[in-house]
This record gives structure tokens, C-alpha cells and sequence, in this order.
């Protein structure tokens, strides 16, 4: 932005300037013309008109001398005056050739010849004769008369010439002058302006000139803040960068984990379900287009939950991690091992031309994984079940293939573990009839018909009835009664349970509180509970609120709960065990034996009863090691202030061995099976019959 006052004052300070240059340039034109006029009219003027001054009087006088010396040519004395004033004449003609003076009069039209000439006709006319006749005598007057004519003209016309030119400059000086004069007065007028100008502008300029100076100082004040910010940003910017790039290539290493995260398990580094599926898929259409065959193995760890349970979960990874190791050493190039998850592995044995080769690998795995592995100090045997589905035999897609593997496994763990089995069609009518009972369950729950049958409980010192087992039954319209065996598995795993554990909590307590009012019998009704019942619900909260609502006492009631809950070191479990024995519910193991948790380790749990597993009773008059196993068992629940049941009694001996060892509490067959309601309340009637057939045996 340019102020407008500056702009006007640099037009009139060079306009101003322009002038004074102008007229300076004209004063100096004017000092030459004048110096010019002043030295031309000394040296080309003033001299030859001198001169020629000089010369015309020389000529009348010689002229004067000659008419005095003739035509009387007596008088000696005046012609000697007039040869001499000859002579000068003759010397001027000379020295008009030589002198600078004659070449200013011979250029400027005087005629030097004619007077040459002139003087030799002159000479000739006097030295012919050498007497001076008449017509010579005019004839040199005529001559002499001629050159002072002559003479004469050439001044005046000299003359005219001279003060034409001079007129000529000085009306060129004059001109000069009066343009310089007015150049000088515009000098002086525009001097004036500009002076007033200045003055005005002055006070402005200065004012002006302090403002800028402030402007200038806050601009670069501000200006060295803006610098300063933004080197800060630009500082900012470039760290920017920096963690840009370094949360970029973390984010590049982030990807890589997360890949190789979905690609691979990171405990064992075996193929991940995803990579499995995969790669599965991909074999499958190789196979489609070479017409070979796909084997699928789903392979789960038999009781690896046990070695989890007992060994501890780093002990259990460390079991997986050995299992992965040991299967990549069975497997051909090509194959792929997968861990699907928790305990379960899936390989894919592509390039199959007959089912022998597929049994080859099995067997060699079965034999592998057989193997005890070394945890800890502890050798553990763990085998494996295996599942097996072919391809294009077993179908055609991926999930199916897989879906009918893992039917196969379960079948193999049925028949008893550390075994394989090929996918058969009937293992899938098996597989959906569970898909159907599960749908049937949700349908059950929306308007229950289940059924509570009870066991009873006897002490067979005095043949009494102490107690009873809620056993829950599923009486299904098309499917018959279906055994909680099969139902509440599907149940845990569906989390239908909960209502499910609900349902019977209420049924128990209500009928248990009928039969003490009615036949007047505190009997302990014994409950079972799931493992998900405690993870999922608040079990103390809800046992007081049916113990409220059904008005039985807490100590007529009895949880049973299984060994592998005891084990999962859970606080909250733990805390609600607790909580329910301090209200007065007694918590019994059932099962007991069964799993793998040690005796020393129920001391520190809230438990009241243990329960003897069946397969142990059913073995005491056979084995004498099952023997042993019970009576160990019964000492040291005696010794931990337990009481204890044994289950499954069928035999009048199983009743009095276990009464001799001092187990008196039986359940099972042999004294009754599970009773609907009214059967039991009717057994309720006859009871003491039993301890006379227990009392026989001995
Ligand atoms: P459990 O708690 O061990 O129940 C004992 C099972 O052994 C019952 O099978 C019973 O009928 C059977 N039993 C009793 N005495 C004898 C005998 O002398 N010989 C033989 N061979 N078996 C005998 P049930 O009723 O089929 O129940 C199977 C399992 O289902 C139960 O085992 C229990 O774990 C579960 N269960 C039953 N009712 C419920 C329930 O309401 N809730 C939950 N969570 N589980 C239940
Ligand atoms: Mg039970
Ligand atoms: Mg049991």
C-alpha cells in the first residue's frame, strides 16, 4: 500500500527536478550564444573589418598619390609616394594569402585574384611605356577606381552580412533568454509549491513516520511471536510426524500381531480356526479338480480338563503346547494342524487315495499323543478321541465336514476314549437329534411338564427314611421320558438350566415341607446343582427366597454340587458355598472319586456330606481294591467330621459291607429306584422295612 501523499510527492519532486535541469540546460545555451556572439564578433568580425578598413584607405591613398604623381611624370617625389604606396598594396595582396585575417575575407567572398590581377594590369601599364601616357594613365585610375568600388562593396556588403548574423543571434540569445527566464519563473513557482508542500507534508511526513515506526515495532513484535509460533508448530509438527510414524509402523506391527493372531494360536503356533478354515477350503477345491480325497480329523484330549483341574491351567497350556509338538512330528508336508480350540485340534490330510492311509496317521497319532508327557515331574497319560470325515464322501462343504468330524469324536469318547471313529450317517441323525432337543427344551421352558422324581435316603442302622434326592425327569409327548442325563448337558450348555435349577429348587423345598406337615417327617431333601447355576446366579439369594417362599427349614436342605465345581478355584463359588452354610443349607459332593480332587483339599471347603460315586459301591464285593478306596474314603470323612452316602446301592451286600464300614447313609436301587411324587409319598408309609433286609445279610 503506497500513501497517496508520498505518490504526489514524488511527482512534483521530479517534475520540480525535471525543471531545474531543463533550465540549467537553457541557462547554459544561453551563456554560450552570448560567449559565441562576444568571441565571433571579436575575431571574425571586428579584425577583417579592420583590415579592410586599412586596405581602402591603403587603396584611396595610393589612388590619392597616384593622381598626384601623373600625369605629370616630373614630379619624381610623388611617385616615388605612389610606388610605395604600390608596394603596400602589393604586401597586402601577400599577406591576405598568408594571414589568417585574408582566409576569413577570401572565404567570405572577397576577391584576392581580381586585386592580384588588378596590380599586374597596374605594373603593366606604368612599366610598358615606362612614360605614363594618357590612357594608360586612366586606365590605372579606372583600375584603382575599380578595386576601391570593389573594396567598398565587399564591406558594406560585409557589414550587412555581419549584422544580419548578429542580429540573428541576438535574436536567438533573446529567445534563449526569454524561454530560460520562463523556465525560471516555473522553477521559482514550482519551487514555491514544493517548498509549501513540504512544509505541510512536513508535520505529517514526521507524524507519519513515528506511526510507522510503531507499526513496524508491534509488526515484527508480532511478527517474532508468529515466528516464534510457528517454529513451535512447525517443532509440533515434525514430533507429529515422528509419533505418526511411529504409531504407523506400530500399527503396521499391530496388524502383523493381529494376522498372525488370527492366523495362528499363540500358545501352541499351530494354525488358528480361522487359517484352518481356510486352508481346508482350499484343499477342497484342489481335490475337486484332481479327484482325490480331503480326510478331516477332529481330535479332542480325553480328560484334559482333569489335568487342568488338578496340575493347574500353566501345567494344562504346557500339555497343549507338548500335544501340537508331538502332531506336527506325525504329520506329512502338506498337512495342516490346527488347534480349534480349548483342547480340540483339527487336521486336514489332503491327497487321500485310500482310507488305510488316513488309519496309518491315526494310529500313529493315537500312539504319539499316548505317550506319557512329563509335567511338571508328574507323568501324565492323556490320549486322544478322534473324529473323521472325508471328502466328497461325508460332503462337500467345509462346515459340514467339520460339523460331522466333531459328531464322529464325540461318538470315539463315547466308545471309550483313546479311540477314532469315521463318520457314520447315524452319528449325524445323533447330532440332530440334539439340535432337536434343544429346540424342544425351549419349548419345555415356556410351559415346564418336567417331573421331580425322588430317591430316597436310608440310614440302615435303624431302617429309616433321612432324606431324598430331587431327580428331575422330562416326560416328552413324542420322545418318551427323557433321562436329565441326556437333557441337562444340553441344558448347561444352552443356559437353560438356570429356570430349569429353579424350577426344581421350588418343587423340592415344597414337596419337602408337604411331607413334614402331612406325615410329620423332617426329611433332608437333597438338590443338584450345576456348576453354571453358581457362575450365572446369586444361588444364596435364591435359596433363601424359596426357603421363604416354600417355609422349609435351611437345614432340611442339601446342594449337591459336583467335584470339578469344588476345583474351579472360583472366589465367588467359594464365597457362596460359604454364605449358604452359614444360613444352615448343608452342601454335599456327588460323585465323589470321580474327579480328581485330593482329600486334604475338602478340609478347606464349607462341605457337609460326600456322596460315594457308584462305580465304587458297585465294585466293593468285587474288587478288593474298590474295597479299600471306600473305607479310606469313609475314614478320613470321619476324620474331617463329614457324613457320608453312598450311591447306587443295588445289592443287599453293598448295603452291609457299607454298614459294617460304617457308612449307614445308602441310596440306590436296592433300597428303592427314584419315585414320582406320589410313589414316594406312598414309600414314605412303609418305611423301617428295609433295615431288616440290610440286618439279614449279616
Ligand atoms: P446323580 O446326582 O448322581 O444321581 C444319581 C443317579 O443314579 C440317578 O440317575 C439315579 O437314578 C441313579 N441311581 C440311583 N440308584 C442307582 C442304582 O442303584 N444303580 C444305578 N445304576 N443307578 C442308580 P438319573 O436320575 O438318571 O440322574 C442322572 C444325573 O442327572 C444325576 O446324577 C444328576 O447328576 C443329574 N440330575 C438329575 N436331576 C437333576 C437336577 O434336577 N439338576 C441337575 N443339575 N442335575 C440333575
Ligand atoms: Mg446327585
Ligand atoms: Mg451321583
Amino acid at each position: 500500500m503506497i500513501n497517496p501523499n508520498f505518490k504526489y510527492s514524488v511527482i512534483i519532486g521530479s517534475a520540480f527536478l525535471v525543471v531545474i535541469i531543463a533550465s540549467i540546460v537553457s541557462s547554459f545555451f544561453v551563456y554560450r550564444e552570448v560567449q559565441d556572439i562576444q568571441s565571433t564578433h571579436h575575431h571574425h568580425q571586428v579584425q577583417p573589418l579592420l583590415f579592410m578598413q586599412q586596405y581602402e584607405y591603403e587603396l584611396l591613398r595610393t589612388a590619392t598619390t597616384f593622381s598626384e604623381a601623373y600625369p605629370i611624370p616630373d614630379n619624381n617625389e610623388s611617385q616615388q609616394i605612389f610606388s610605395n604606396w604600390l608596394n603596400v598594396l602589393w604586401s597586402r595582396s601577400e599577406s591576405i594569402d598568408e594571414g589568417p585575417v585574408g582566409v576569413v575575407l577570401v572565404t567570405n567572398g572577397f576577391d584576392l585574384e581580381h586585386l592580384k590581377q588588378s596590380l599586374k594590369r597596374i605594373d603593366q601599364q606604368l612599366n610598358q611605356t615606362q612614360r605614363v601616357t594618357i590612357e594608360s594613365y586612366k586606365a590605372v585610375k579606372k583600375i584603382l577606381a575599380g578595386l576601391i568600388e570593389a573594396a567598398h562593396a565587399y564591406q558594406q556588403h560585409r557589414n550587412l552580412l555581419y549584422r544580419e548574423i548578429y542580429l540573428e543571434r541576438q535574436i536567438k540569445v533573446m529567445e534563449y533568454f526569454r524561454s530560460n527566464f520562463l523556465l525560471q519563473m516555473l522553477t521559482l513557482i514550482l519551487g514555491f509549491f514544493v517548498a509549501l508542500y513540504l512544509a505541510r507534508t512536513n508535520k505529517k511526513l514526521l507524524g507519519f513516520g513515528i506511526k510507522l515506526e510503531e507499526l513496524v515495532g508491534t509488526r515484527t513484535k508480532s511478527l517474532s511471536i508468529t515466528n516464534n509460533k510457528l517454529k513451535d508448530e512447525i517443532e509440533e509438527r515434525r514430533l507429529t510426524e515422528v509419533r505418526l510414524l511411529e504409531s504407523q509402523s506400530q500399527i503396521e506391527i499391530a496388524k502383523q500381531k493381529a494376522e498372525n493372531r488370527m492366523n495362528f494360536d499363540p500358545l501352541t503356533a499351530l494354525a488358528s480356526r480361522t487359517l484352518f478354515i481356510d486352508r481346508f477350503e482350499q484343499a477342497l477345491i484342489r481335490s475337486r479338480s484332481d479327484s482325490t480325497q480331503v480326510a478331516l480329523l477332529f481330535l479332542d484330549l480325553d480328560r484334559f480338563k482333569n489335568v487342568n483341574d488338578t496340575l493347574g491351567h500353566s501345567m494344562g497350556d504346557e500339555l497343549l503346547k507338548m500335544t501340537a509338538q508331538r502332531l506336527n512330528s506325525v504329520l506329512r508336508e502338506g498337512d495342516t494342524a490346527a488347534r480349534f480350540g480349548g483342547d480340540e485340534f483339527t487336521l486336514i490330510l489332503p491327497d487321500i487315495k485310500q482310507v488305510s492311509s488316513i488309519e496309518y496317521v491315526i494310529s500313529r497319532i493315537l500312539d504319539e499323543l499316548g505317550k506319557p508327557y512329563n509335567l511338571a515331574g508328574n507323568s501324565t497319560v492323556v490320549s486322544a478321541s478322534i473324529g473323521i470325515t472325508v471328502f466328497p464322501k461325508d460332503g462337500d462343504a467345509a462346515e459340514t465336514l467339520l460339523r460331522k468330524a466333531d459328531s464322529a469324536m464325540y461318538k470315539a469318547k463315547e466308545n471309550g476314549r483313546n479311540n477314532y471313529q469315521f463318520f457314520t450317517e447315524q452319528m449325524d441323525a445323533a447330532a440332530h437329534a440334539r439340535l432337536a432337543l434343544e429346540s424342544e427344551l425351549h419349548k419345555e421352558i415356556e410351559k415346564p411338564q418336567f417331573e421331580l422324581y425322588y430317591q430316597p435316603i436310608i440310614n440302615t442302622s435303624n431302617g429309616l427314611i433321612v432324606g431324598a434326592e430331587a431327580l428331575i425327569r422330562w416326560p416328552h409327548e413324542t420322545l418318551g421320558m427323557i433321562s436329565p442325563e441326556v437333557f441337562i448337558p444340553i441344558a448347561e450348555d444352552i443356559d437353560l438350566i438356570l429356570p430349569i435349577g429353579e424350577w426344581v429348587l421350588y418343587r423340592a423345598c415344597r414337596d419337602a415341607k408337604h411331607w413334614q406337615n402331612s406325615a410329620g417327617k423332617p426329611l433332608t431333601i437333597t438338590v443338584n446343582m450345576s456348576s453354571r447355576q453358581f457362575q450365572k446366579q446369586n444361588i444364596p439369594q435364591l435359596v433363601s427366597k424359596v426357603l421363604d417362599v416354600t417355609g422349609l427349614a435351611a437345614e432340611r436342605l442339601v446342594l449337591e454340587i459336583t467335584e470339578r465345581l469344588l476345583i474351579e478355584d472360583n472366589q465367588s463359588t467359594l464365597s457362596q458355598f460359604e454364605e449358604l452354610r452359614s444360613i444352615g443349607v448343608g452342601l454335599a459332593i456327588d460323585d465323589f472319586g470321580t474327579g480328581f480332587s485330593s482329600l486334604s483339599y475338602l478340609n478347606k471347603l464349607p462341605i457337609s456330606i460326600l456322596k460315594i460315586d457308584r462305580s465304587f459301591i458297585q465294585g466293593i464285593n468285587e474288587h478288593n481294591s474298590s474295597l479299600e478306596l471306600v473305607k479310606t474314603i469313609i475314614s478320613m470323612a470321619s476324620s474331617l467330621n463329614l457324613r457320608v452316602i453312598a450311591e447306587g446301592v443295588e445289592t443287599r451286600q453293598q448295603g452291609a459291607i457299607l454298614s459294617a464300614n460304617q457308612c449307614v447313609l445308602c441310596q440306590g436301587y436296592f433300597f428303592s429306584k427314584p419315585l414320582a411324587l406320589a410313589d414316594f409319598e406312598r414309600y414314605l408309609q412303609q418305611e423301617g422295612q428295609h433295615i431288616d433286609n440290610i440286618s439279614k445279610v449279616e
